[in-house]
């Protein structure tokens, strides 16, 4: 016989969004029962996932930290094992290791409309086996990427390759790469914080890219933010600095958007001004596109132009003919020498974990559904998911979800509601892709997810000012969303 293991709450996943979740729920939900399934060993998701040289954060950590617990360490971007620790100190100082299971990894989920109650399943850690659980309420803090496997495009005669291929998604541990000559392929955040780590200790790399990115130099120490932890303490320097760092990211935003030919020269400039004289800028640092139209790659203190200049690194833009025995032969007919080839192509893009849903034994299609302030999704009750944001930090967002996901509980137990279910009503609205990006692992993928909407709480807004208002101040009633008695406690009553 199967036993299936009820709470009000089931949370996925036990990265940033999960923990963040599991905080709000026991501080502000204390009556709220709750678990977090884990389908890997350990906490952290993507900061556990990842083990390659030099792995950080892009974002500053004041913001990308949570709004409840102050970030003090001395760098504002921050070390993958930093990031874990803090995560760890999350867990630990709310005692939230208790409702962690894991090893668990969820296939499936079904919501039943008559009992109100979502059916889980999952793997059950270590074998084959399946094991259920039941809960009133979903939230997905999946990520948004298959853990499995990262993107590699197909290059002709890898085979061939005499050397090490290696993927950044899949680092292997015991990779010595001291005196070895690397080549990264990619232009992307990976390969950025890649190179200059390498860098030194490899003989040389190399970063291969078919077209170049924005590259942006910021300080990895924030010195403002620094006093401020001394003068004012640490909570109150958290707000400051959050809130400076928010209106400081969000405005460069905003100018890419309204000058985007300015803000283009200026950042090719910051760029230029960082490099020898005779460094060929046009052709390896001045992309096709305007900024922002894909994430910009931030370098803490410019320590990729660092190690161009002192020739330990050197960028190719070209495209690749093929695989060789000893490197890479190029479209141009150059061949790089190679003793390790790093392809930091990026990820594979994976909506909710792969999380088959069904609403009363119809499969939900993610493509048919439209995101509810980017939070819920139309016709699947009692299901919130948590995705960030891409053009700041990703959990400014998902802290707004988690405030608004308790106030959405309060609000249906002062009502005696047992579900809660978007409904769009208006089938000729307008639906647009999730995210609005052009890099390639968005536009792979970004079919597969559900839709955006073009009017009201169907509408995706990257911007934390906005969502503040909405998700925040704003009511959690709303004409799109139908509230419901479910018919066992109709019935009952
Ligand atoms: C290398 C790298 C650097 C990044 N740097 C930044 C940055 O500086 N700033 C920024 O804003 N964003 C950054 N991002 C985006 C980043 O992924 C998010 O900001 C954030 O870490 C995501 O947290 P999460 O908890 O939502 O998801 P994840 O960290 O992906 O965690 C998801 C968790 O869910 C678990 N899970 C997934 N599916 C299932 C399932 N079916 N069953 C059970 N468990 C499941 C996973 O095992 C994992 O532990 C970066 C991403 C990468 C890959």
């Amino acid at each position: 016989m199967t036993t299936t293991t009820h709470f009000d709450v089931l949370i996925v996943g036990a990265g940033i969004s999960g923990i963040g979740a599991a905080y709000h729920l026991k501080t502000y939900r204390p009556g709220t029962t709750f678990a977090i399934l884990e389908g890997r060993e350990s906490i952290g998701g993507t900061w556990s996932l990842f083990q390659y040289p030099g792995i950080r954060s892009d974002s500053d950590m004041p913001s990308f930290g949570y709004g409840f617990k102050p970030w003090t360490h001395r760098k504002a971007i921050a070390d993958g094992h930093v990031i874990m620790d803090y995560l760890r100190q999350t867990v630990t100082e709310n005692r939230l290791e208790e409702h962690i299971r894991f090893g668990y990894r969820v296939l499936g989920a079904q919501f039943s409309s008559p009992e109100g109650l979502w059916t889980v399943t999952a793997r059950h850690p270590g074998s084959d086996e399946t094991v259920q659980f039941s809960a009133r309420f979903l939230f997905l803090g999946t990520g948004y990427y298959d853990y499995e496997a990262g993107f590699t495009p197909e290059f002709q005669g890898v085979e061939d390759f005499a050397g090490q291929v290696v993927h950044p998604q899949h680092w292997p541990q015991d990779l010595d790469y001291t005196g070895k000559r690397v080549v990264v392929i990619g232009s992307g955040a990976t390969a950025v914080t890649l190179i200059p780590s390498m860098a030194g200790r490899a003989a040389h790399v190399t970063m291969l890219q078919r077209s170049p990115s924005y590259v942006f130099s910021i300080p990895a120490e924030d010195a403002i933010a620094n006093v401020l932890n001394k003068v004012v303490g640490p909570r109150r320097a958290h707000r400051i600095t959050r809130r400076k760092n928010v209106m400081l990211n969000r405005g460069i935003y905003q100018a890419c958007q309204r000058a985007p030919k300015l803000m283009r020269k200026l950042l090719i400039a910051n760029v230029r001004r960082q490099l020898p004289k005779n460094f060929d800028v046009d052709t390896h640092f001045t992309p096709r596109y305007n900024p922002w139209d894909q994430r910009l790659c931030m370098v803490p203190d410019g320590d990729l132009f660092k190690v161009i200049s002192a020739g330990q690194a050197s960028v190719i833009t070209d495209r690749i003919e093929r695989f060789t025995k000893t490197g890479i032969l190029l479209e141009s007919g150059q061949e790089l020498a190679a003793d390790i080839i790093v392809t930091a192509t990026g990820l594979n893009m994976l909506p909710f974990g792969k999380i088959q849903l069904d609403v009363d034994g119809q499969p939900v299609n993610l493509p048919d559904t439209t995101v509810y302030k980017s939070m819920m999704l139309s016709g699947v009750p009692n299901l919130v998911f948590a995705v960030g944001y891409t053009n700041i930090s990703w959990t400014l967002k998902v802290d707004l979800v988690c405030e608004h996901f308790c106030r959405l509980l309060d609000h249906m137990d002062a009502h005696g509601y047992h579900t809660v279910e978007p409904v769009l009503r208006d089938p000729d609205m307008q639906r647009v892709p999730l995210l609005d990006m052009s890099s390639g692992y968005v536009q792979r993928a970004i079919a597969k997810f559900p839709r955006g909407g073009t009017s009201g709480p169907w509408t995706v807004q990257m911007a934390y000012e906005k969502d503040v208002e909405r998700l925040r101040r704003g009511p959690v009633t709303d004409p799109a969303l139908e509230f419901s008695v479910h018919q066992a406690a109709r019935l009952a009553s």
